[in-house]
């Protein structure tokens, strides 16, 4: 445990709390539509994206102009978030997928 002192922190934090950590993704069904979804946190942030991976980069291209993030999933099966300063990188040429558009993705 590691004390915080200031007049807007006046708790404890553990000192085991991770911050940005990722995890592997995980099959899951979505809540409300029913459809299989890989489910894990990139970085902190959690992502949900569906199971079926995009077909070719155009599809990728249609995901992202509908607003969707897309997602490589790596080797180690964690999810990465897509983005410009990435794609060069020689790990995100694994499967690409989108995020679940589904408004219940998330509960
Ligand atoms: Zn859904």
């Amino acid at each position: 445990m590691v004390r915080t002192s200031g007049p807007a922190v006046s708790r404890y934090i553990p000192t085991t709390t991770k911050h940005f950590v990722s995890t592997e993704a995980k099959l899951a069904i979505c809540p409300r539509c029913t459809r299989p979804v890989l489910r894990a946190h990139d970085e902190g942030i959690p992502a949900c994206v569906d199971l079926v991976p995009l077909p070719n980069l155009g599809a990728e291209i249609a995901a992202i102009a509908r607003g969707l993030w897309t997602y490589t999933r790596l080797r180690n099966g964690y999810l990465a978030y897509r983005d410009t300063t990435r794609l060069a990188d020689p790990a995100m040429a694994g499967q690409v997928h989108a995020e679940h558009a589904c408004k219940g993705a998330s509960a």
